[in-house]
């Protein structure tokens, strides 16, 4: 296993405390996967465990037969906040990243069926892939062009402009649930054209301003 760590704008290298995630932040895959339109954000949590970085290699595990990919850009907090107002969130972003939620669709599929929670579906060792980080201060989070390919097709191409709930939002919204911590990463969401990935496979992701990130997918 990689050591699940980050290195902050600055130096300090950190192990994430907490990876939150939001599901539903984009209309046309709320879409795609008939669900309802979020009035508020929905949340869920990953194990720093799931974290792994350029390079790396995603792990189907025995317990599913459909892995998806879902690109997102990730922003990593910097300070300590929590309570935060809209006007004054982005202040709490050190840096962004884009990142792949990988999902056990079919895990994920019977949790939603049953009201159980994504836990399992989402929380796969290497089921967090991140690319390399870039200071806050050169981002526009509100306009960042999102791609993902996989073995150079191209699966995946939106824009943060189409957030439902854009990144203030968010991590004002996720302040006032959780303390957010330096370190702590947030998985904005992912737009249309998730798809299923499979041992063999080459995943590329892409955020305009930021590194591109290779991983590659096997089986257990
Ligand atoms: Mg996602």
């Amino acid at each position: 296993m990689p050591t699940p760590h980050i290195q902050l704008p600055g130096g300090r290298t950190i192990v994430p405390g907490k990876i939150v995630c939001v599901g539903r932040n984009y209309v046309k895959h709320v879409r795609e996967m008939k669900s309802e339109l979020p009035t508020e954000p929905v949340l869920f949590l990953k194990p720093p465990t799931a974290l792994v970085r350029d390079g790396g290699t995603v792990v189907i595990p025995q317990a599913s037969s459909d892995v998806h990919h879902e690109v997102e850009l990730v922003s990593v907090i910097g300070k300590e906040c929590r309570n935060m107002d809209t006007e004054d969130a982005l202040e709490a972003v050190a840096a962004y990243a884009v990142g792949v939620d990988m999902t056990a669709r079919d895990l994920q599929t019977r949790a939603k069926n049953k009201g159980l929670p994504w836990a399992v579906a989402k929380g796969f060792d290497t089921f967090a892939p991140l690319g390399d980080l870039v200071p806050a201060s050169q981002i526009d989070p509100a306009n960042v062009s999102l791609e993902l390919r996989v073995n150079d097709t191209l699966r995946q191409q939106s824009s943060t402009s189409l957030m439902i709930f854009p990144l203030p939002e968010l991590i004002a919204y996720c302040s006032s649930v959780f303390t957010l911590l330096p370190g702590d990463l947030i998985y904005t969401g992912t737009p249309d054209g998730v798809g299923p990935v499979t041992p063999g496979d080459t995943i590329v992701a892409q955020a305009s301003g930021m590194p591109p990130l290779h991983v590659a997918v096997s089986g257990v």
